[in-house]
């Protein structure tokens, strides 16, 4: 056997596992064109400049970087947010606002593995592009309660904040950015003492609150955290602006959201709601977004607010695993098509043809097996049915047809090969 092992926190995806990551793949898609996505495609490799450039410093120190044989300097993409927003500053520059763009693929971090936790894993991104208002939050929303609800999850939920609650109150205190950011980052990873260590005594006890800061239900919440925050007139607006995206949402019949004031998300570009989605099942999020209006200016752009999310693809894997959801896909029958003689191959490699052109999946066996050994290997590998191509049936325009499952046979005119196989 080899020893080559692939590299640490990757993985080789087979069977089952491959299985429900291209499936979450294809209701991501099919959730992107039902909410008017535009998928577009863009490089794993980018410049390190556009990568770093507003990530934040959890993910500037987790990439996969290097030079090319041009002495470039390049990373492996750690999300799709930049690529997503260098195309709004140049290819997409004139386009008409809103869009909506869609992409899915593998991104790259050098975390520590675990279980969730890998260091090449798999997002599907959407990012609505020019609007500031509530209702494109939303939309985004939304979208993201429909993506875990189609591929049939059940019991979920969106955690829901807005980073500019906590930014108004710093700025107004004279907390500098960088210090903010380092604040958010410890916020993120729950390490509350961490972060309140780099504030003083008023900001902390603010920030306290707000970390205990409970209601029964998002509207409640909301309403304390009204009380909580008065004199803070920049953060006023910002719950004003929290409370108006989840009237809408919950008018839009979605009431998956449990709002937590001092919830804070690793990068650094956020500026208004902020969310992440959970099942009971895993204490990971399978998902994330928020809404980040600076960034495209940032990046040498025209002004253009923009709120987006990124759905963690294999952990959405491993919550259909956990409530064994039943994939909901469209079964392909499998058929095997075996030669009774050498004579016949050639023939019996035409109906395997035919059989592909009309959409059904076909195997020709390619093993030179005896028949009993053919149809004992098709067997084992979940065939449905056995094409059995003999000279006397081939003279009458006729093959054998086998299902395996019943264990019964019948002769088949070849013309209605395919359409027996559908039925
Ligand atoms: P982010 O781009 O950090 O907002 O992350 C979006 C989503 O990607 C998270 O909610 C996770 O579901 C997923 N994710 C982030 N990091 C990893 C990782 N190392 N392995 C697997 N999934 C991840």
């Amino acid at each position: 056997m080899s020893t080559f092992q692939p590299v640490r926190g990757m993985r080789d995806l087979l069977a089952q596992d491959a299985e429900t990551l291209t499936y979450v793949i294809s209701k991501a898609r099919e959730n992107a064109q039902l909410y008017g996505f535009q998928e577009v495609i863009t490089p794993i490799v980018e410049p390190l400049e556009l990568l770093s450039a507003k990530s934040g410093d959890e993910i500037r120190q987790r990439m996969f970087i290097f030079d090319d044989l041009g002495g470039r300097r390049v990373a492996l993409r750690p999300e799709f947010t930049a690529s997503i927003a260098r195309l709004a500053t140049t290819a997409l520059r004139s386009e008409p606002k809103p869009f909506r763009l869609f992409s899915v693929g593998s991104v790259y971090r050098y975390d520590e593995p675990q279980r969730g936790r890998y260091r090449e894993f798999w997002q599907a991104n959407f990012e609505l592009m020019g609007s500031a208002k509530p209702e494109a939050d939303a939309e985004i929303i939304l979208l993201a309660n429909s993506l875990l609800k189609n591929v049939g999850l059940t019991g979920y939920a969106i955690k829901l904040g807005h980073i500019g609650i906590v930014k108004a109150i710093l700025a107004q205190e004279g907390v500098d950015d960088k210090t903010q950011n380092a604040v958010f980052q410890k916020m993120d990873k729950k390490e509350f003492e961490a972060a309140y260590a780099l504030l003083n005594a008023k900001c902390r006890a603010v920030l306290e609150g707000l970390v205990a800061l409970k209601g029964e239900t998002s509207a409640e919440t909301v309403e304390k955290l009204r009380e909580h925050i008065k004199g803070y007139e920049g953060a006023v607006a910002s719950v004003d602006n929290l409370a108006a995206i989840l009237k809408l949402v919950t008018e839009a019949g979605c009431s998956i959201q449990k709002v937590d004031p001092a919830f804070a998300r690793g990068l650094e570009y956020y500026t208004g709601i902020i969310f992440e989605l959970y099942v009971p099942e895993l204490d990971i999020a399978l998902g994330g977004g928020g809404r980040y209006d600076k960034l495209i200016e940032a990046f040498g752009g025209e002004p253009t607010p923009a709120i987006g999310m990124a759905a963690g693809l294999d952990r959405i894997g491993l919550a259909i695993q956990a409530q064994k959801t039943v994939l909901k896909k469209h079964q392909q029958k499998k058929v095997m098509v075996i030669a009774i003689k050498e004579d016949q191959k050639g023939d019996a490699l035409k109906i395997a043809q035919k059989l592909r052109d009309e959409g059904i999946s076909a195997e020709f066996e390619v093993m030179g097996r005896k028949m009993a050994k053919a149809l004992e290997d098709a067997d084992k590998r979940n065939t449905d049915y056995a094409v059995i191509v003999g000279e006397r049936e081939l003279k009458e325009g006729k093959v054998v047809v086998k299902d395996l499952a019943n264990r019964t046979q019948a002769e088949v005119e070849i013309s209605a090969l395919a359409q027996k196989i559908r039925s």
